[in-house]
């Protein structure tokens, strides 16, 4: 069937332009609106009807501004007006009630033609951008989370062209530097001069190695400001290459570290003053523990015959207590020194469980325990005798701790998380119990009383040595259930093995 045309035809006193300008303005899917020299509405299209739900009379009655959001109607109504007086044109955004309630963003455009009587005529297209707004909203919105994110991290942007060696620093990049807007200079060789002297050649070659190999950039360094005090910096960057994989630009992050650099060192400080203490404290307690015990010792020999059995008793108390107190020092010694004579080497972990499982082989022959490995162990970046103690504690203990229900099995195993090993020591003795999941690594925690030998060191060292190597250490395990034992050492470079 052949499209019906429509029939352009001038209402009466139009002329023929205006009724094709109608005919346009119908076929349109905005809103056209024509107004004369007083701002008066002398024409909508349908689409205004349609869009609003209001009739030509309630237009005219209410007024068009009455479809308007409340909080943009006197600014509209204003703009309005100024163009209707200074013939200034019209061009404004607001949100215009749809018959359904809803409001929508117009983007209102209207232009200002001279009558052939001198009279004006106002000419005008709304659009609706609700989705242009709202795609603009999210992204000031995705602005302002980023903005705040930045800022609690204290976190500055900066971005290098590396084609033109021009550098763009965020300001709050700039403050951190203490450098002013007036002051910055946007060259690389100027961010490289803030880089503190003894820095300088790593970050340098760090940046040239992300330029060349593409790994990501990341580097902590003291940055100088103009002030000569230094800050610590944490940088981190990432490369932009182009089709043909040449470096374009490099952008990353900085974030002001020194607080928690000073905390660290403090940290460390503390440790070591800790350690010193434990070490002289356990040191000099051993002289007087020793004559304690020699001369109760003596004292049951020597004056046995004049003494009765409670002071007996009393002595041999004092015996086991002497003991019991020689064993905690020596512990506490063992702790204070857990990771002292560190040795940069990297081990093959498989050989550290070799010389654990010999040191304990009497043990595990007189338990009858079956010890396996799951799978290959890798090779890690630790100072061996370290390695050798915490498979030598976690073994023992899986030895000391196993039921009496069933034969004892021990597996050893290591699998690849990340840039990580997560190692395994698992045995299917009593277990634990979830309450005591955290407080079995702490020094001198136990859940034995005396009639299982032990201090309750022996776990708090083993967390003390993965610590040390920037690892973690945990318990999975229920009561009856056995316990798996894992700890964590970061992965070397280069080894990807088992
Ligand atoms: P100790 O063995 O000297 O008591 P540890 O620090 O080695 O000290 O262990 C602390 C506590 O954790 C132990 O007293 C024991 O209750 C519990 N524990 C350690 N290993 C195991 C294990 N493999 N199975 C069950 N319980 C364990």
């Amino acid at each position: 069937m052949e499209k019906p045309i429509r029939e352009v035809a001038p209402v009466a006193g139009e002329s023929r332009e205006d009724a094709v300008g109608r005919f346009l303005a119908e076929a349109l899917p905005q809103i056209v609106w024509m107004a004369n020299g007083a701002g008066e509405l002398t024409f909508v299209n349908q689409h205004w009807f349609d869009y609003t739900g209001m009739s030509w009379a309630e237009t005219l009655e209410r007024g068009w501004t009455s479809a308007l959001h409340p909080l943009d109607r006197e600014r509209v109504e204003g703009e309005a007006m100024r163009s209707a007086l200074e013939g200034v044109p019209f061009d404004t955004e607001y949100r215009l009630r749809r018959q359904d309630g809803e409001y929508r963003w117009h983007l209102s455009r209207a232009q200002a033609r001279a009558m052939p009587d001198g009279s004006r005529q106002w000419l005008g297209i709304a659009t609706d951008i609700e989705e242009r707004k709202c795609a603009e909203e999210e992204l000031r919105r995705e602005r302002e989370r980023l903005e705040l994110a930045l800022n609690a991290a204290k976190m500055g942007t900066w971005d290098w062209d590396v084609r033109t060696g021009t550098v763009t620093w965020s300001h709050h990049l700039k403050a951190a530097a203490g450098i002013t807007e007036q002051a910055f200079e946007p060259s690389y060789a100027a961010a490289m001069g803030t880089v503190h002297p003894d820095d300088y050649a790593r970050v340098q070659s760090a940046v040239e190695r992300s330029l060349r190999d593409d790994v990501p950039y990341e580097q902590e360094y003291r940055a100088v400001r103009p002030d000569g005090t230094e800050r610590w910096i944490l940088g981190k960057g990432r490369v932009v290459r182009n089709a043909a994989g040449e470096p374009e630009r490099m952008l990353g992050v900085a974030m002001d570290i020194t607080e928690r650099k000073r905390s660290e060192a403090d940290l460390r400080r503390y440790n070591e003053q800790l350690e010193q203490f434990a070490f002289a404290a356990a040191h000099d307690l051993q002289e007087p523990l020793r004559n304690v015990r020699i001369y109760s010792e003596l004292l049951l020999r020597r004056s046995a015959p004049v003494l009765d059995e409670q002071s007996k008793d009393f002595t041999r108390t004092i015996q086991g207590s002497a003991e019991r107190m020689a064993n905690l020092v020596r512990d506490l010694l063992l702790y204070a020194r857990a990771v002292d004579g560190e040795r940069d080497e990297v081990i093959d972990s498989a050989e550290a469980v070799g010389y654990a499982l010999e040191e304990l082989a009497q043990r595990i022959s007189d338990s009858g325990a079956s010890v396996s490995a799951n799978g290959s162990l890798p090779t890690v970046r630790v100072f061996q005798p370290h390695l050798i103690q915490v498979f030598r504690n976690l073994i023992g203990n899986a030895l000391k701790y196993r039921s009496l229900d069933r034969p004892l099995e021990i597996v050893i195993g290591a699998e690849r998380q990340g840039a990580e090993w997560v190692f395994t020591v698992r045995d299917n003795g009593i277990g634990i119990h979830p309450d005591y999941h955290e407080r079995i690594f702490g020094v001198f925690k136990r859940l034995h009383g005396n009639d299982v030998s032990g201090t309750g060191i022996g776990l708090a060292i083993v967390k003390r040595v993965v610590e040390h190597y920037g690892g973690r250490v945990w318990v999975e395990s229920a009561e009856g259930e056995g316990s798996a034992f894992r700890f964590t050492l970061p992965a070397v470079p280069g080894f990807t093995q088992p």
